[in-house]
């Protein structure tokens, strides 16, 4: 929980600031990108199943304009304040950037606890939000595209296209104006694990560079690493079901009330079936309590994945972290003071602005799915498959043997709809983790991948401006 004196925009210029003095663009352009280019404050009245009203806090902030349409997800909690929403914004600008996504940066956010209301009273929130985005004009496929983030999901962003499609009748683009919609309603394959998958797509990559993995005295690859997790909601859920899918052992899971730790390794599934039954993670059968959860954090491990809020890894227990990668899958976990820490310990910390940035790459996936209306792999599969089976079938005559079933049925196969989606995914993540890599490598005094990240991001924002002859 963040405590009252925390910035986390502060935390996040901070580290702006830091990779900017690193280049040789004017101040004035810097100054630009940093700044958050519009807030929306609102406030709206709900009328609670109770029969009172209560005033609701939101915000959507749009960060940059530098590229259109914005993108950002919409966050519930009882924690969001403009502070929160405007660093959120900031790092989707950055975020986009690096992973080469052509969109400014956003965010939303509404100030309540979700389990605090009924489905229904959510849906009023949701649409009342909505109606009030539209009448700003800050909500359109062209002009701003929120999605999921902490608290929300298909449920919610399906509410979103509702409202938005029956106040914008015809508009023939419509269903973009959010992502992270059900399948059924817009929505792309592979969405859902989108940010989880992503997470494991770039701490494969880092486990993968002798160089790094040299310089923490780890073995290369994924198999036989020891992950904790924390946070098992939409984010740390799938990065623990890759990494235990890849032999990696998961050998804690901390949620809010507690955390759970077995030296064999976790099922995520299993875990999760039995904190809907219990309605507590712990006590769960061959695995050790640790009931105070932010101790989690602190086992010995080799890769450690804060999937939950930010400012969890601070000033105060940075000295005490024992894994030798931390992966940022939330936003903003680690604050600069850790960053510093880390540094001085050898840490890896592999972060936020581009690790979890699979959420928003499926998301574009996800928009230009519904402005081009026609799923992915619908043109290609069976032409693909036919394809296939004949160089198949010629190669078996001309060699004079058969391949097995199993063979056959694999280079036979034409893409799906997911199969496409995540491969754009795999190739994003692979290519952003080597161009930060070279963008570290290339400056001595860069110390840390984050730091890499922005000088890149800097420079990819920076350039646009300078392409579109904003400064000329
Ligand atoms: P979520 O609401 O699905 O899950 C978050 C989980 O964290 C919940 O189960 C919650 O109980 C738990 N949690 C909260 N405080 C905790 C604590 N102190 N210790 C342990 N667990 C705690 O949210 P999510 O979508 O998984 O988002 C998590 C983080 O990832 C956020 O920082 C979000 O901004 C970031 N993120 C999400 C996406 C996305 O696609 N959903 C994309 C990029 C980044």
């Amino acid at each position: 929980m963040p405590a009252p004196e925390y910035s986390f925009l502060d935390d996040v210029n901070k580290s702006f600031d830091k990779a900017a003095q690193l280049t040789n663009w004017d101040k004035g352009i810097l100054q630009q990108i940093k700044a958050c280019n519009s807030v929306y404050r609102m406030r709206f009245p709900i009328k609670r199943d109770n029969g009172t009203i209560e005033v609701i806090e939101a915000y959507r902030v749009q960060h940059s304009q530098h590229k259109s349409p914005c993108k950002g997800g919409i966050r519930f909690s009882e924690f969001v304040n403009q502070d929160e929403v405007m660093a959120l914004a900031s790092l989707m600008t950055y975020k986009c950037a690096i992973v080469n996504v052509p969109f400014g940066g956003a965010k939303g956010g509404i100030k309540i606890n979700p389990k605090n209301y009924s489905v229904y009273e959510l849906e009023k929130i949701t649409r009342r939000y909505t109606s009030e985005l539209i009448k700003k004009n800050f909500i359109g496929p062209g002009i701003d595209v929120p999605a999921p983030d902490y608290g929300t999901g298909e449920k919610e962003m399906s509410w979103i296209a509702d409202t938005y499609l029956s106040l914008r009748p015809g508009e023939i683009d419509a269903l973009g104006c959010v992502t992270g919609k059900p399948v059924s309603q817009g929505g792309v394959r592979g969405r859902k694990e989108a940010t989880g998958l992503g997470v494991f797509f770039g701490i494969r990559e880092v486990c993968n560079m002798p160089e790094v993995m040299d310089k923490i005295k780890l073995p290369l690859g994924i198999e036989g690493k020891k992950v904790v997790v924390q946070g098992l909601g939409n984010v740390g859920y799938h990065t623990a079901k890759f990494f235990r899918e890849h032999d990696a052992k998961v050998i804690a899971l901390a949620e809010y009330e507690g955390a759970i730790y077995n030296a064999d390794g976790l099922n995520e599934e299993d875990v999760f079936q039995h904190r809907n039954k219990t309605k507590s993670i712990l006590n769960f059968p061959g695995a050790t309590n640790i009931t105070n959860t932010a101790d989690a954090l602190e086992l010995e491990c080799d890769i450690l994945i804060p999937a939950a809020l930010e400012n969890v890894i601070n000033a105060e227990n940075a000295p005490r972290i024992k894994a030798k990668i931390v992966g940022e899958a939330a936003n903003g976990p680690c604050t600069p003071d850790a960053d510093e820490i880390f540094a001085k310990k050898g840490i890896v910390c592999v972060p936020d602005m581009y690790l979890n940035a699979g959420g928003v790459t499926v998301s574009y996936f996800e928009w230009l799915k519904n402005l081009s209306h026609v799923r992915y792999g619908r043109l290609e599969k069976r032409f693909t498959e036919n394809l296939n089976a004949h160089i198949l079938s010629q190669i078996e005559e001309l060699s004079g043997k058969k391949v097995s079933e199993l063979e056959r049925n694999f280079i036979h196969h034409g893409p799906e709809e997911v199969d496409l989606v995540h491969s754009g995914l795999e190739e994003t993540m692979i290519t952003s983790t080597r161009e930060i890599i070279d963008v570290w490598h290339s400056n001595p005094a860069i110390t840390d991948m984050r730091t890499a990240a922005f000088v890149s991001a800097i420079n990819k924002v920076a350039t646009t401006y300078v392409e579109l002859g904003i400064f000329p």
